[in-house]
């Protein structure tokens, strides 16, 4: 019902809606990709002082440390920096090494669990809500999010439903380039250099014309193990 109700939506009026309804209880999960610098420059203009977090999974291109700083300076923005738990990643790399995530899938999902996982439990064990860059047509495991979802999760034990925001869910590449452009938003160098999709240094690389959007994220694994986890529902 939630869904319908928000389809036809535009993607300022979904957040909007949702700056009005969570108040400081919303964040923007940004890491700074193509999507999520549309959606700050969309949040921005309606409210300054909304809530923009990112996680510094403390392997990420210099590249995306360039773009946080251009976007804190253009508008004046306030990121929330979550950082892994420092004594986890020391254990995970004395016992694995520091490239484990070429290993197994396991030790890949570990890795991702460490660094991305629990930084996002714990700052959404404080959120009503949160909001995404998500578009249905980047992956196989992405054609049937809703613009505004449910989000089931377990906090210690106790089971609370957030409402997951993806207010670009429809949109196509061609629309989050346009929007770019037209409104001079900073954005990752990375994605001049066929980096479509950015995370990890070691874990994303540059596609070939014609290759996947997603085909340089953990290039070795197959289409639908490539999630990192921040974006798998909770059973
Ligand atoms: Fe670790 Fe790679 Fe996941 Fe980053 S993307 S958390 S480096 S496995």
């Amino acid at each position: 019902m939630m869904a319908k109700e928000f389809e036809e939506k535009k993607a300022e009026e979904i957040l909007k809606w949702a700056i009005e309804k969570f108040g400081k209880k919303v964040a923007l999960a940004s890491s700074f990709g193509a999507e999520d610098v549309v959606l700050i420059d969309m949040l921005m203009k309606i409210d300054p002082s909304a809530r923009i977090f990112t996680i510094d999974t403390g392997r990420l291109p210099q590249e995306t440390y360039d773009v946080i700083e251009k976007i804190m300076e253009k508008y004046g923005a306030k990121i929330e920096f979550l950082f892994p738990d420092k004594r986890a990643v020391e254990e995970m790399l004395e016992k694995y090494g520091p490239n484990l995530f070429y290993k197994s899938v396991e030790l890949r999902r570990l890795c991702c669990h460490i660094r991305k996982v629990e930084p996002l439990e714990r700052i959404l064990k404080d959120l009503d809500a949160w909001i995404t860059g998500l578009r249905r047509e980047q992956s196989v495991t992405r054609v049937q999010i809703e613009k505004v979802e449910e989000d089931e999760r377990t906090f210690d034990g106790i089971k609370r439903v957030l409402i997951k925001i993806n207010p670009l869910a429809d949109w196509t590449e061609k629309q989050v380039w346009d929007y770019i452009k037209r409104n001079n938003v900073p954005y990752n160098a990375l994605h001049d250099r066929s980096y479509p999709s950015i995370g990890c240094a070691p874990c994303t690389r540059a596609i070939k014309p014609g290759e996947d959007i997603r085909a340089g994220r953990w290039w070795w694994e197959t289409p639908e193990k490539k999630e990192c986890g921040l974006h798998i529902k909770q059973k």
